[in-house]
């Protein structure tokens, strides 16, 4: 029996690797999907890649509008009739610094991406939830998010205030039967990382890549597909009875 079948599912950042291995998980479990991002082409070869494991819609959205993020949130009810399932997962790394050479203003953007972003998409999401008295909300953390990194300060800070956000939703929404929880994932195969691994070594990102994975017991990153089966469980009801956690999925990181 699929674990989604008739459900309605919204992700952010749906065109990025995460967004995207997701969206097929959540589709072969029988739901529908709506994939909001800023990126329009990358939007449109997800949806070409999905669309055969079932009903895809996409909406070009910038998360820190709040104007945007209405159409999204009216656009998905409008078309799939409701929403059971947010993946609110949209964010950016920011720029590899120590905090004396960052900016404010490059500070500001990852915050109001990460932060102000899933905020306005609790707020947006929640009241449909609230009238259907169902649904699951999982956002998207990170290891960063339960420890410091340096040369990522606006990022760590952006992904430790993801757990405050999700703790208080988590509390606010318990009363009308939905569930809110954050995961939590050490570095995972996409674009973030090939990012990431240059900044953090400039002349051989290959040897940051084996850097960060020496710090990972099981010796490799996690795959977008790793993530995508823990959102599943966290978005079915099978968790039926979780709610206002922190599921960390780190390869054994958090053993050491
Ligand atoms: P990604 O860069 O492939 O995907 C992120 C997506 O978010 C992109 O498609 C991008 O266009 C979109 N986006 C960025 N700003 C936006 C905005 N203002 N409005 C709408 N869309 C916007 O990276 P990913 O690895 O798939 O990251 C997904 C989430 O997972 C992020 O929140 C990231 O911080 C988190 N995460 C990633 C890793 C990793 O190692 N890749 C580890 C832990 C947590």
């Amino acid at each position: 029996m699929a674990k989604l079948e008739g459900k309605a599912a919204l992700i952010t950042g749906g065109a990025g690797g995460i967004g995207v291995a997701t969206a097929e998980t959540f589709l072969k479990e029988g739901a529908s999907v709506s994939l909001v991002d800023l990126d329009q082409a990358a939007l449109d070869e997800a949806q070409k890649s999905l669309q055969q494991y079932g009903k895809v819609i996409t909406i070009k959205a910038n998360v820190t509008d709040e104007e945007d993020v209405k159409r999204y949130v009216k656009e998905t009810v409008d078309t799939l009739g409701s929403i059971d399932i947010f993946f609110n997962n949209a964010g950016i790394e920011g720029k590899v610094k120590p905090i004396v050479d960052q900016t404010l203003e490059d500070f500001n953007k990852v915050l109001n991406i990460n932060v102000s972003g899933m905020f306005l998409g609790l707020k947006h999401v929640l009241p449909i939830m609230s009238k259907q008295e169902s649904g699951s909300v999982i956002n998207t953390s990170s290891v960063a998010g339960l420890m410091g990194t340096p040369g990522v300060a606006p990022y760590v800070t952006s992904k430790h205030a993801v757990i405050g956000l999700t703790k208080n939703a988590a509390l606010e929404a318990a009363s009308y039967n939905v569930r809110v929880n954050s995961i939590h994932p050490s570095p995972v195969n996409t674009r973030m990382m090939r990012s990431l691994e240059k900044g953090f070594n400039p002349e051989d990102a290959e040897q940051a890549k084996e850097d960060q994975e020496k710090q990972i017991p099981l010796g490799r990153y996690g795959e977008s597909q790793d993530i995508a089966n823990l959102v599943l469980f966290l978005a079915s009801d099978d968790s039926s009875f979780i709610s206002g956690s922190q599921y960390r999925i780190d390869g054994g990181m958090a053993a050491s």
